[in-house]
């Protein structure tokens, strides 16, 4: 899997996680969208990303 920068979105409050994997479906989905915000904002890796690395 290809490490990306750390990035985040702030449009599903439910849904407190970030990203790390360029392959990731939901991190992509996120930059799909234009709401990818770059860091982790003190949330936890998402599920994908944590089983992808
Ligand atoms: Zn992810």
């Amino acid at each position: 899997m290809t490490m990306v920068p750390a990035f985040h979105t702030d449009t599903d409050p439910e849904d407190l996680v970030y990203h790390d994997q360029a392959e990731c479906p939901y991190g992509n989905e996120v930059k799909r969208n234009g709401n990818s915000k770059p860091g982790t904002a003190g949330r936890h890796l998402c599920g994908w990303c944590t089983s992808h690395r």
